[in-house]
């Protein structure tokens, strides 16, 4: 009797080409929203003497720690601050798309991310190519230093969740120096000191030899997405009946998960690229299962994933540009103003000066003159 197992072949057409769309369009859209930032801050250098060019709201995308404040704020008091709406709204499109797709948000759509994967597929072919080997971290080096991100994550959210009141936050947010944050982030890369361009440099040639090493083992962005990715209920699935135990999912893995010896890939550094999936021969074996209670699991196929990545984070994006919560509430005069004064405005950092931040808007409040710094 023939015992051996019918492989049925796996015919459905790999998602990687419309995935790169994807990730391009999106890095496209941010470099323009950069060359856009730099019309409005020669409008800023020029003291307002060239034509005004409106600011791009999608810049203060980079604006993370701002953007998770201000959503802080939102949640504690339902108000929309004025400062950075734009980031409000991405930054809650890139936890959704996160929730429900896991850690896509890295994968799809993050420039950052895009670049890290060019810069880590040129560096694996560089090494195969001149030294013949592929380079993997060792497990003894490589946990300690995912859990970096983690760390540099709790440091964020223990200073505003931990050390901040809500008066502080919102001091915060109405400080100078957050006002003026997209114009200051700015002008860290136009004008980058040496210090930060050395750094930089390290972590472009370290990504040549370790894939996305800044994602992997320093982005706290990642790591806020990588928590999320555990209680997302879409999961990669392997069926290990009809699994011949070939080894192409693992090998496919960027993230170097060994797709091959588990039945569900329930790991922190999975971002739904979909390679594994793409990449596995049998029909039915590997792919992207929505988890629901009492076996009522559904497979969720590839174009799916493309299609409610791009969708969620254009709707969110959306709901904030037709409610009106998306060009920010800041006057040219005041910008003006601002960017006059900017080489004064510090970050408030350190317990210290958190301390120091509570307590003056506590007196503030107390003594009735609580306005926010921007209408004193
Ligand atoms: S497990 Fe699959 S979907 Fe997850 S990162 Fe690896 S290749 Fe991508
Ligand atoms: S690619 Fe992975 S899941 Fe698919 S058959 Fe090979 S080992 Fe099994």
């Amino acid at each position: 009797m023939n015992t051996k197992k019918k492989i049925r072949r796996n015919r459905e057409k790999p998602i990687q080409k419309y995935r790169f769309y994807v990730q391009s369009a999106f890095t496209l859209l941010c470099i323009w929203i950069g060359v856009e930032f730099y019309f409005f801050v020669r409008y800023l250098e020029s003291n307002g003497t060239v034509a005004f060019y409106n600011r791009p709201p999608g810049a203060e995308g980079f604006l993370p720690i701002s953007s998770m404040m201000s959503f802080f704020m939102f949640l504690l008091t339902g108000e929309v601050h004025y400062a950075h709406p734009a980031g409000m709204f991405i930054f809650f499109a890139i936890l959704l798309v996160s929730l429900v797709f896991g850690k896509s948000f890295c994968s799809w759509l993050c420039p950052v991310g895009f670049l890290s994967e060019l810069v880590g597929d040129a560096g694996e072919r560089f090494l195969k190519k001149v030294f013949k080997f592929k380079l993997r971290m060792p497990k003894w080096l490589d946990y300690p230093l995912r859990s970096l991100k983690y760390l540099l994550l709790g440091f964020f959210v223990f200073s505003i969740f931990f050390l901040m009141s809500t008066m502080a936050v919102r001091a915060f947010l109405d400080s100078p120096y957050n006002l003026s944050a997209d114009v200051k982030m700015f002008y860290f890369f136009a004008n980058i000191s040496r210090t930060s361009l050395i750094v930089l440099s390290v972590l472009f040639i370290l990504s040549i030899f370790v894939r996305s090493f800044w994602c992997r083992f320093l982005c706290p962005y990642g790591a806020l997405l990588g928590i999320l990715n555990f209680i997302s209920p879409n999961k990669i699935k392997r069926n290990p009946i009809s699994c011949i135990d070939c080894g192409l999912c693992a090998k496919a893995c960027p993230a170097s998960i060994k797709v091959d010896e588990v039945i569900t890939v329930l790991s922190d550094e999975c971002t739904t690229c979909m390679n594994c999936v793409d990449a596995c021969p049998v029909e039915d074996t590997l792919d992207l299962f929505t988890l629901l209670p009492a076996k009522k699991s559904f497979k969720v196929n590839k174009k799916w994933v493309a299609i409610g990545v791009v969708s969620i984070f254009m709707i969110v994006t959306s709901i904030g540009m037709f409610t009106g919560h998306w060009q920010n509430k800041i006057s040219k005069e005041e910008y003006l103003y601002l960017y006059k004064n900017m080489e004064s405005f510090v970050h408030p950092t350190g317990p210290e000066a958190m301390k120091k931040l509570n307590e003056e808007t506590a007196k503030e409040k107390k003594a009735g003159n609580w306005k926010g710094v921007r209408n004193k």
